[in-house]
């Protein structure tokens, strides 16, 4: 048994759907199909939400076209014997929603219970009509398998009894199950969401619930990336990793799972497969618990949080004094703070850690209250706070046993000019902590990267002068060959400039 997911954009159109059925069809043996709501549709029912709370009417505009979409896509993917019914379903659900967002709007009042149902209908949606666009496919409502507590927005599953469920609810014989990602419910039945980006968990829920063979998260990139390729031009697919390193990477900026999936299927060893539904050509990423290290260099993946505060607590108050760290985070903890990075110099004259910048003033509220007497009467701690800064993250297993690491990470900033303002590394060595200025950000993750990966390709930098019969055949022929070139011969030739003998133009990237 195979569990598959897809996300949004995977299914964000009817024709994408129909290439999602085609990958659905060449699995083998039997598999359960999770799916997220179709593109988009999950921000707009929030957006059509936010509105009518505030009793803007625009909501029911955006509320039409959105039902008229649902429609659109229902009846182009939908098989004719159940066509009529699967478009009463959707306008049922539609009409439920109309009436949840009058109540919304005339009360004034939008719950988290209330949101969770709202939002809810989006995978509702989209299960019912993939699973009517595939053939001899059992549609389970993922609500009466999937349980959790009343935590709405965000809800934690109670895995015995959801375990439990879905084994009962799955055939032996049904070779073809397909569920909503994203959505559960409470023991009383009420709606509830597992949290934006969802539909991924939902799968590794069922996946460890079912034991399955494999995990397969067909999504929009190749994979887990060795930086984010929107910084990193060179940024290439990382073949495998352990679960310990997707865990470092998903935590950070690559978005490319939702980090709580990561649990169940880690805790039963089931392999997870991160492929790109636009490309299912290529291999993607496979986390499982013994990666093969195809890749030469000892770290995996470099990954970073664009906007970080840092936060400092310093003083003489504080210099060998036991429990001013957990006075600290305690006082951060009761105001559900969550930190990004922690570091502390062994003179325990300072204790440095990072923030998300919203949570910067309820933090300085909370130490300046916690330390009161220490900051206002006896003048010994005082809080600085640094803004605009940015953490980069280089993680693998294989720096544990590899000197060097840190030196190559410090030489390819210092060599940028880019300073340091703090790090972090655990003792696990598994991942390598920076802060530094935003600015910086681009720069540094491109030369960290050169700094440790070898390029899979060999880059030509040209410039062009005189663009008579020669130089302008050459131009041709670069132009021409220069896929051929790439994929062949690994060479990347990059025109920089071309002049005449009047006029120079210049790239500047
Ligand atoms: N539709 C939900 C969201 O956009 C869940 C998911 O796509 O994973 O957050
Ligand atoms: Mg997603």
């Amino acid at each position: 048994m195979k569990v598959l997911k897809f996300g949004g954009s995977s299914v964000g159109t009817p024709d994408r759907i129909k290439g999602v059925k085609k990958i659905i069809d060449a699995v083998k043996g039997p598999c359960v199909v999770i799916v997220s709501a179709f593109e988009g549709v999950t921000d707009s029912l929030k957006k059509i939400s936010e509105l009518a709370v505030v009793r803007n009417e625009e909501y029911k505009t955006l509320l039409e076209e959105s039902l008229i979409m649902h429609r659109s896509f229902a009846d182009e993917l939908a098989g004719e014997a159940d066509k009529a019914e699967v478009l009463s379903v959707v306008n049922l659900i539609f009409s439920e929603l109309r009436y949840t967002l009058e109540g919304v709007f005339l009360l004034r009042d939008l719950s988290r219970h209330v949101l969770d149902q709202i939002l809810s209908t989006g995978e509702r949606l989209s299960s019912l009509i993939i699973a009517s666009h595939l053939e001899h496919a059992r549609l389970i409502d993922s609500r009466e398998v999937i349980k959790t507590d009343d935590n709405f927005g965000n809800a934690n599953v109670d895995y015995e009894t959801t375990a439990m469920l879905i084994r009962k609810s799955l055939d032996q014989d049904d070779r073809r199950v397909i569920m909503a990602g994203f959505i559960a419910s409470t023991a009383n039945d009420e709606t509830t969401t597992l949290g934006r980006g969802g539909s991924d968990y939902t799968a590794a829920i069922v996946a460890a619930a079912l034991n399955a063979e494999a995990l397969e998260i067909w999504t929009d990139t190749d994979g887990f990336m060795t930086a984010d390729p929107k910084k990193v031009e060179k940024a290439y697919a990382i073949e495998c990793l352990s679960y310990q390193e997707a865990i470092e990477l998903s935590h950070f900026g690559a978005k490319v799972i939702y980090t709580p999936t990561l649990r169940p299927v880690y805790r039963q060893q089931i392999p997870v497969f991160v492929r790109n539904s636009f490309k299912p050509e290529e291999k993607g990423t496979i986390i499982s618990s013994n990666p093969e290290n195809g890749n030469k260099s000892p770290i995996k993946g470099i990954s970073s949080i664009d906007h970080i505060d840092l936060v400092t607590l310093q003083g003489t108050a504080m210099v060998g004094v036991a429990g001013t760290s957990m006075r600290l985070f305690g006082a951060l903890a009761r105001h559900n703070i969550s930190i990004v990075l922690i570091t502390q110099a062994s003179s325990e004259y300072s204790i440095t850690f990072a923030l998300n910048p919203p949570d910067t003033k309820l933090a300085v509220t909370a130490i300046t209250s916690e330390f009161e007497k220490e900051i206002k009467y006896s003048r010994e701690l005082n809080v600085l706070i640094e803004k605009d800064l940015s953490i980069i993250a280089i993680v693998g297993e294989k720096m544990k046993n590899t000197p060097g690491i840190s030196a190559t990470l410090f030489k390819s900033l210092s060599r940028n000019g880019i300073s340091v303002i703090a790090t972090a590394q655990g003792s696990s060595e598994l991942n390598i902590s920076v802060v530094i200025r935003n600015e910086n950000l681009g720069r540094a993750l491109n030369v960290i990267h050169d700094g440790f990966f070898l390029s899979k390709y060999k880059e030509m930098h040209i410039c062009i002068a005189g663009i008579g019969f020669v130089g302008s055949s050459l131009l041709k022929q670069l132009h021409k060959q220069h896929e051929i070139l790439l994929r062949d011969h690994k060479l990347k030739v990059n025109l920089l400039g071309v002049a005449n003998s009047r006029k120079m133009l210049v790239s500047r990237k």
